[in-house]
């Protein structure tokens, strides 16, 4: 299957989901997740289409985006981000879906008020409980939300999560639907809450699902490009990749 039609064929998954569940389609973007494709296949797709998309790891996102560089499109970094790598970051990217902690605000903040902007950003939940896996514990995300109100350059705009690798889709809604839930009482609580919009989940394996089940944002990669060569243990820690995510 070509590129472009296997883009197609996930935009048109993404609205039957949307419409299963009553949402206008419009409601759900797609982040075409682009880590280990190579820019000129990257460029096959935004020639298809795709005006968003998403790395895991800075090293591969800031060449690939500056070889792509004048292509209509918008970058988001989607991966577990070392202090020391904000910089390069924001070279490239104009939004962070991964913010799990407050170390990491600061040297965001640090950086941004240098360059004098701001930054989209999306807190990082661990919604499946596995301690392999990033993100706040959903019980910290109230004080975490207080505490950014600190940080003038950072603009929270929802939460991000990774569900738990499994089969079992009673246990990946699960996941789901505690970051929906998560996101609405912070809507009310949060002093941030009226900007808390995004819900970004949903992969390759579990997209349809997530926006059933509320996602804004669904971060798609093998779907479009096909299976990836690298183990996905090689973007998050060990211990939680005992199923692949389904084809
Ligand atoms: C790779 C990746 C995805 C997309 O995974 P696919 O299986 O390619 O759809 C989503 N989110 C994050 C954080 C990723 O690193």
């Amino acid at each position: 299957m070509s590129i472009a039609t296997a883009l197609q064929d996930v935009q048109q998954q993404m609205r039957a989901a949307a419409d299963r569940a009553g949402r206008p389609a419009s409601e759900v973007r797609l982040l075409l997740v682009t880590k280990t494709v190579a820019a000129e296949r990257v460029r096959q797709a935004i020639a298809a289409g795709a005006r968003e998309l998403g790395e895991n790891k800075v090293q591969e996102g800031r060449p690939k985006a500056a070889a792509l560089a004048g292509e209509p499109v918008r970058w988001a970094m989607i991966g577990h981000l070392q202090s020391n790598k904000v910089k390069e970051m924001l070279d490239f990217a104009s939004s962070l879906h991964s913010l799990d902690r407050l170390s990491l605000a600061t040297a965001l903040e640090r950086r941004l008020q240098t360059l004098g902007r701001g930054l989209d950003v999306l807190i990082q939940v661990n919604t499946s409980g596995e301690a392999s896996k990033y993100g706040l514990a959903p019980a910290e995300l109230p004080a975490f939300l207080r505490s950014l109100t600190a940080f003038d350059a950072l603009r929270p705009r929802g939460l991000m999560t990774l569900a738990t690798f499994t089969a079992d889709q009673t246990e990946v809604r699960r996941c789901f639907r505690l970051l929906r839930s998560l996101r609405d009482q912070a809507r009310n609580d949060a002093p941030q809450g009226a900007d808390l919009c995004e819900l970004s989940m949903g992969m390759s394996g579990d997209f349809p699902a997530a926006i059933e089940e509320g996602a804004t944002i669904v971060r798609v990669g093998q779907a479009v490009f096909g299976a990836r060569p690298t183990p996905d243990s090689f973007y998050w820690p060990e211990g939680d990749t005992a199923a692949a995510p389904p084809a």
